[in-house]
C-alpha cells in the first residue's frame, strides 16, 4: 500500500486525518448524543414492512424529489409549511454540506460562534469555503447585540448558529435569530439538531418573510434514528431550489425514504423518551454539582461538565469501567450524553468513585 502523502491529493487536505469520534464497543455509550432508548418494537416492525415493499422496486432509481416524505416533514413541523419548503438528505451533515455547496464555496465565507459543532469547519474545508469562528460570550452564551454586531462587521455569506449549541448545551432565544437575520445579507442557518429537547421556541416560527433563513434538523438525536442517516430542513422554496442544483442525483435512497416515512408516521412514539432524557439531563447537572464539579446550562440531551483537573484521565478511567463520554477539547471539561436512568446512574456512580 502506498502512503497517502505520496498521492496527488489536494494541497489543503494534505496531512489531515478523517474526522470522527472513537467507535468502541462499550456497555454504556454516552459519547455521541444518540437517543440510547432505541426504537419501539411496534415501530420497528412497521419500518421493516415499508422497507420490504421497496425491495422489489430497487432496480429503479428512487423518487429524486421525495415529495411524499417532504410532505410528512412539513406536517410534522407545522407552522403552515408546505412540502416544497422542506428538504432531506443523508444526515444533517449532508444538509449542511449542500447549503455550503450552494451558498459558500471559493470567495465566500462562513461564520459561527465557538466552541460549537466541530463539523462546521470540516464542511467549510470540503466545500472550499473560508471559515471563521468567533468566541462566544461568558458561559458560552450569545446575545442579540453581540451576534448582530459581529455579523454586520464580518458580512459572511453563511452564518450558522447552533441552538441548543453542541458541545455546550447553551440555548439562544429567537430574539437572537431575528437580530442576526437583520444584521447581514447572507444565509442564516439555525442548526436545531437538539431542538426537541429544548424549552425554547424553534426558529421555524420565524420563517415567514425571511427567505435567507434555514432551519436544519435531524432524526439522529431525539428521533433515535442516527443509523438511518436522515437530516432535513425548513426554508423558503427558493432555498430548496438552490440545494436541488447541488445535490447529487437520487441522493436519498429508496430504503432511506421508506424508513423515514414509516418512522415519521410514528413520530410521537419515536419521541416518547424525550421527556425521560430531559429528566436524566437535569439529574446529571444536579448530581455533577454535588460531586464538586460544575455543569453548564443545557437545553440539549447532553451536559458539558466542568471542573476536571485532568479530563483525559477521567475519560480513560470511565472507559475502563465501561462508560464512554467525550472529551471535546474544552479545557477541564467532558461532554456527557443523557441516557436511560440506568445508564445515567452507572455514569454518576463511576464518576463519584473515580473522583472520590
Ligand atoms: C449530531 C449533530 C448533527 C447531526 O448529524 P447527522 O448528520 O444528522 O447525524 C448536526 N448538528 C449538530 C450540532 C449535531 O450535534
Amino acid at each position: 500500500m502506498t502512503n497517502l502523502d505520496d498521492l496527488p491529493i489536494r494541497d489543503d487536505l494534505r496531512g489531515l486525518k478523517p474526522y470522527g469520534a472513537p467507535q468502541l464497543d462499550v456497555p454504556v455509550q454516552l459519547n455521541v448524543n444518540e437517543n440510547t432508548f432505541g426504537i419501539p418494537e411496534a415501530v420497528a416492525l412497521d419500518i421493516i414492512q415499508e422497507l420490504a415493499s421497496e425491495v422489489l422496486r430497487l432496480n429503479r432509481y428512487p423518487d429524486r424529489e421525495f415529495i411524499e416524505l417532504r410532505g410528512q416533514f412539513a406536517a410534522f413541523l407545522g407552522n403552515g409549511l408546505s412540502a416544497r419548503q422542506t428538504w432531506a438528505a443523508n444526515g444533517s451533515n449532508e444538509i449542511l454540506t449542500q447549503i455550503f455547496q450552494a451558498f459558500g464555496g471559493p470567495g465566500n465565507s462562513a461564520l459561527s460562534f465557538g466552541p460549537t459543532y466541530s463539523m462546521y469547519p470540516n464542511i467549510a474545508r470540503i466545500t472550499l469555503t473560508d471559515y471563521r469562528e468567533l468566541p462566544r460570550e461568558a458561559d458560552f452564551e450569545l446575545s442579540a447585540n453581540y451576534v448582530a454586531e459581529q455579523l454586520a462587521i464580518h458580512k459572511p455569506a453563511i452564518a450558522i448558529l447552533c441552538n441548543p449549541n453542541n458541545p455546550t448545551g447553551t440555548p439562544i432565544d429567537n430574539e437572537v435569530v431575528r437580530a442576526a437575520y437583520d444584521a447581514f445579507d447572507g444565509i442564516l442557518v439555525i442548526d436545531e439538531a437538539y431542538a426537541e429537547f429544548s424549552s425554547k421556541a424553534s426558529a421555524i416560527e420565524l420563517l415567514a418573510g425571511r427567505p435567507r433563513l434555514i432551519i436544519s434538523r435531524t432524526m439522529s438525536k431525539a428521533f433515535a434514528f442516527a443509523g438511518a442517516r436522515v437530516g432535513y430542513l425548513a426554508a423558503d422554496e427558493a432555498v430548496v431550489d438552490a440545494l436541488r442544483i447541488v445535490r447529487l442525483p437520487y441522493h436519498l435512497s429508496a430504503l432511506t425514504q421508506a424508513a423515514a416515512r414509516a418512522a415519521l408516521r410514528h413520530a410521537p412514539e419515536m419521541l416518547a423518551n424525550v421527556e425521560q432524557i430531559k429528566v436524566q439531563r437535569d439529574r446529571m447537572i444536579a448530581q455533577i454539582k454535588l460531586l464538586g464539579l460544575s455543569a453548564y446550562e443545557s437545553e440539549a440531551n447532553f451536559v458539558l461538565a466542568a471542573g476536571f483537573e485532568n479530563p483525559n484521565e477521567v475519560f480513560e478511567a470511565l472507559l475502563a469501567r465501561g462508560v464512554i463520554v467525550r472529551n471535546v477539547g474544552i479545557p477541564n471539561t467532558l461532554r456527557i450524553t443523557a441516557g436511560t436512568e440506568a445508564e445515567t446512574s452507572k455514569l454518576l456512580g463511576e464518576l463519584a468513585l473515580i473522583l472520590g
